[in-house]
């Protein structure tokens, strides 16, 4: 989607600090970190937020949340606890509308995350 910021990473038309990648998703540092280790977790795919996830998408969220477990446990933050957020809408604090999944933990997270 043209003029979407995750779309340009996910596409490397953007720079960004990408830990994990394959042909679904995309997996980058936070520009703003509110944690020690604060990660996106993005689809490839143009969704603009959880409202408009489709029963097709079903493997995709599974397959984000598998992935957030295992990257928690490459960055060792898995044992001592972590949290995972979709903001959905601007009331629930989403700014970039598309979707994604926030990986927060290592340490004190943010108030307000
Ligand atoms: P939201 O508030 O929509 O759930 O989260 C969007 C997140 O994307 C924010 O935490 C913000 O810091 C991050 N972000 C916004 N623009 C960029 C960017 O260009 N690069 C990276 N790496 N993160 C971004
Ligand atoms: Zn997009």
């Amino acid at each position: 989607m043209k003029d979407c910021i995750f779309c340009k990473i996910a596409h490397h038309e953007q720079e960004a600090d990408i830990v994990f990648e394959n042909e679904e998703v995309v997996t980058f540092k936070d520009i703003v970190p509110k944690a020690p280790v604060h990660l996106l977790i993005v689809p490839k795919k143009h969704i603009r937020s959880i409202n408009d996830l489709k029963e097709e998408d079903n493997p995709l969220i599974s397959n984000m949340v598998f992935l957030a477990k295992d990257l928690a446990k490459k960055q060792k933050i898995d044992k001592k606890g972590y949290r995972l957020i979709f903001c959905v809408e601007e009331g629930g604090g989403q700014t970039v509308f598309h979707l994604h999944l926030h990986l927060l933990g290592g340490g004190l997270i943010e108030e307000g995350f």
